[in-house]
């Protein structure tokens, strides 16, 4: 049996970009370029070590998102997972993460998955509670923030760092684990992978091929929303300290006037 897995990825807004909030405090995404999460980046290498190591695995790469978001998913087939599933409907602008969640888990129902791997947050919303979320919605355990994790025998293993200790973790499949930034550096992908990246099938679904309605995601659908924004005070030059012999006072003066000491 060939093991299906499934990696969630988000487009996300380039963060050396100008990002700002558009009038309905959605965050703007018309004039900012976007790229596949980087957080994300490791999981799609932890699949395709997964893989590696099974006797048969496919790998699929599945986003919510605009249209621009196929550019997050061509850059995960780039790497080397085999086929994409694009969720995309004008509906969407503006879901949270409980209405995200509730899309994946229909997407993953309709692509079919033993193993469904995530990163650890995004890089834009960064709350790290999507994995959790979709785990309950599709009643299966969840093994999350793994720095390794392995598969075998129809059960993922891996292991945990936390401050104080490590722990090792196991689950049968079908399940969801998140991977960290820890779990090992995502590979480029070579020329021939971008090439062959350009054949590889992006299967795009909209809410009704999910049997969703509009007013169950976006901003309509959303159980928390932005009230306010208001920019953040651009950043100041700070203290430049010019040792003229008295470098190592005049820092102490600051640190000490900042309370740092
Ligand atoms: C600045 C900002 C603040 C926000 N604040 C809130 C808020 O307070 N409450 C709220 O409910 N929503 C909020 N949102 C919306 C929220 O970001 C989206 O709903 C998002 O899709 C899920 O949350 P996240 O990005 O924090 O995901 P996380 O929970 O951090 O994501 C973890 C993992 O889930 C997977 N994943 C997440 N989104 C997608 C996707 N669209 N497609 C495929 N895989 C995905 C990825 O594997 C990712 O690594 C915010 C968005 C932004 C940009």
């Amino acid at each position: 049996m060939s093991l299906r897995i499934v990696v969630c990825v988000k487009y996300v807004p380039d963060a050396t970009g100008d990002r700002h909030f558009a009038e309905d405090l959605t965050v703007d995404r018309d004039d900012v370029d976007g790229l596949l999460s980087e957080l994300d980046e490791y999981a799609v290498e932890q699949a395709l070590q997964i893989a590696d190591e099974a006797d048969d695995a496919e790998i699929t790469v599945l986003t919510v998102g605009p249209e621009d978001a196929k550019d997050a998913l061509r850059k995960a087939l780039s790497m080397g997972a085999d086929k994409a599933v694009h969720v995309e409907d004008d509906d969407l602008h503006g879901t949270d993460a409980l209405g995200t969640s509730l899309v994946l888990a229909k997407a993953l129902e309709h692509v079919g998955y033993d193993l469904v791997i995530s990163g650890m947050a995004s890089t834009d919303g960064g709350m790290g509670v999507v994995p959790a979320m979709l785990a309950e919605r599709l009643g299966v355990p969840q093994v999350t923030l793994l720095s390794e994790v392995a598969v075998a025998d129809g059960k993922v293993t891996g292991r945990r760092d936390g401050d104080a200790a490590s722990e090792q973790l196991e689950a049968s499949l079908p399940a969801v684990v998140s991977v960290t930034d820890q779990s090992g550096e995502a590979r480029y992908p070579s020329f021939k992978g971008i090439m062959a990246a350009k054949k590889k099938p992006v299967e795009s679904l909209d809410l009704s091929d999910l049997g969703l309605e509009a007013d169950e995601v976006g901003l309509d659908g959303a159980w928390s929303k932005v009230d306010e924004a208001t920019e953040r005070p651009a950043r100041t030059a700070g203290t430049i300290v010019k040792d003229e012999g008295e470098g190592g006072k005049q820092l102490a003066e600051f640190l000490a006037g900042q309370k740092f000491i």
